[in-house]
């Protein structure tokens, strides 16, 4: 694989605050999901033989999941849970709300049993795809099929919006279309985004300026890579939170551009 290609997950880097590409450049190693997602993320892959025996799910029936998931996660993810003690496991159980869970997924249900078994069903677990033409490298958590189409699904911790995906969502969504498009030679038209915690699935349609403002991202990424130009402080950017702040307060502003 090309040493320069770029992964999907900077994409959204760049959208919270494009200073912080500046500062990772270099970095390989994507950062690694807390203990709280990965469960998340088992129950979206153990799910379909859940819902397919069933017109309702219950409280109970996602926290049976749960804890069948914690028998086996030491030996899918054994660094990180190869010493958790079975008390943290069970914590960890207890603060995700299992009837919050249970009500979302039940309601998808109730609307399109056929449909929705398909949405989540995995045609493709956590692929890794590369492209090519744009030097671009990422892994959706799924690669669903419905009828004939192929759909990336995402796998998302937080509160869904009122309505649709979040920006970051769409354009993760959008550069895995790409993706897809160019490993199965095909052309994705939708995608998904799992919000698990909420039992939330919602799907959106891929669109023509999504997949501009990929291809324009990509290439105001390379532009810092390339020029070494430090972008400016966005007026919103998550400072409080980052892991640059220090390297970041002492950059002088005369070193910033605001062309990006
Ligand atoms: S400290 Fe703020 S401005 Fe600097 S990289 Fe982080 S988020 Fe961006």
């Amino acid at each position: 694989m090309d040493q320069k290609s770029l992964r999907v997950s900077q994409l959204a880097t760049y959208h919270i605050c494009p200073r912080k590409i500046y500062f990772e450049e270099g970095t390989t190693k994507p950062t690694q999901p807390g203990k709280e997602t990965l469960l998340l993320k088992e129950l979206s892959h153990l799910l379909p033989e859940i819902i397919r025996r069933k017109d309702e799910i219950s409280e109970d029936d996602i926290r049976k999941a749960f804890h069948d998931i914690c028998k086996e996660l030491a030996s899918i993810y054994p660094d990180t849970f190869g010493e958790t003690p079975r008390e943290e496991l069970d914590e960890l159980i207890t603060q995700l709300d299992a009837k919050t869970i249970a009500d979302g997924l039940s309601t998808h249900l109730r609307e399109e049993k056929r449909e929705f078994i398909d949405s989540i069903t995995p045609h493709a677990s956590e692929p890794l795809l590369y492209s090519e033409k744009h030097r671009l490298t990422g892994m959706p958590n799924k690669i669903v099929k419905i009828g004939d189409e192929l759909v990336p699904s995402v796998l998302k911790t937080g509160r869904p919006p009122k309505n649709g995906v979040w920006k970051t969502e769409r354009l993760r969504l959008t550069s895995y279309a790409i993706l897809i498009e160019e490993r199965y030679n095909t052309i994705v038209k939708r995608g998904i985004v799992e919000y698990m915690r909420y039992g939330t699935i919602r799907r959106v349609k891929i669109r023509a300026r999504d997949r501009r403002e990929v291809l324009q991202t990509l290439h105001k990424i390379r532009k810092i890579h390339k020029n070494q130009i430090i972008p400016e402080k966005p007026l919103s950017a998550p400072c409080e939170r980052c892991e640059h702040n220090k390297k970041c307060e002492i950059t002088p502003e005369t070193l910033s551009s605001k062309f990006f």
